[in-house]
């Protein structure tokens, strides 16, 4: 059975241990940033920063909130970008646990239109051309470990394991935040490994907190490539 995260914002204080987490496991670099204005830091995404803590301060019904989201790659069950790649040594499932995997060959790939297939906007251009996002950890998991962000995060907000496990406890925790936040929503839960639990609209805390250029399951441009890479497969080998 595969894999699954569900992250309850509700529960995230904005500590970025998470963020930071990720960082060690991966050994990537910090950021050199500026103060913006806003506790969100660094702005976004990078090819070296795969987890970020994103935060809005909307006034909601008179009252200034803090929403947190802890953005990192979905694990898509259908996986657009993987779809558009068609090169499964440069985009592969992981099996065991259901990750979407980026390598080195990514390099070798149209980064814009892998970056256009994502409907979350998760992956980054490296110097040299290829592509990063989260790994979902899964030398960790291929261990028995937690994802390294899963594992630092103090608070409850994030949460891995089995997939059916991980839509239990969604579904159960919907049910107790409804009570007090009557728009509280699970966001793509059927399509995506990273189940989010929020209390509000989803446009608040991200633009693209849900899917957002898709008929589920794959882009549009994703299913013209795929329907058309036997034919320039075969022109690839008469060339
Ligand atoms: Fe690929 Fe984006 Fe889905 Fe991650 S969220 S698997 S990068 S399409
Ligand atoms: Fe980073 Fe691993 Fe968490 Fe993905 S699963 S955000 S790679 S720490």
């Amino acid at each position: 059975m595969s894999k699954s995260f569900f992250i309850d914002t509700t529960l995230c204080t904005g500590c970025r241990g998470c963020q930071v987490a990720c960082k060690q496991w991966h050994n990537l670099p910090a950021e050199e940033t500026t103060n913006r204005g806003t506790y969100q830091n660094p702005a976004d995404l990078s090819f070296e920063t795969y987890k970020l803590v994103r935060m809005k301060e909307p006034v909601i019904d008179g009252q200034l909130k803090w929403l947190f989201f802890q953005e990192q790659c979905r694990h898509c069950i259908e996986a657009p970008c993987l779809e558009t790649a068609g090169d499964p040594a440069a985009i592969y499932y992981d099996e065991p646990s259901g990750a979407v995997i980026y390598t080195a060959a990514t390099k070798n790939l149209d980064a814009a239109e892998i970056i256009e297939a994502c409907p979350y906007n998760i992956p980054r251009k490296g110097p040299d051309g290829a592509l990063a996002k989260c790994d979902m950890c899964y030398d960790r998991v291929a261990a028995g470990m937690q994802p390294a962000c899963v594992k630092t995060c103090p608070t409850g907000s994030m949460n891995f394991g089995e997939r059916a496990e991980m839509l239990d406890l969604a579904k159960k925790r919907l049910a107790v935040v409804k009570r007090s936040h009557p728009k509280a929503m699970l966001l793509d839960p059927d399509d995506i490994r990273v189940i989010f639990l929020v209390a509000y609209d989803p446009g608040l805390y991200h633009k693209f907190a849900v899917a957002s250029n898709r008929d589920f399951g794959i882009s549009r441009q994703a299913a013209l490539k795929r329907m058309l890479r036997p034919f320039r497969n075969v022109v690839s080998r008469l060339a």
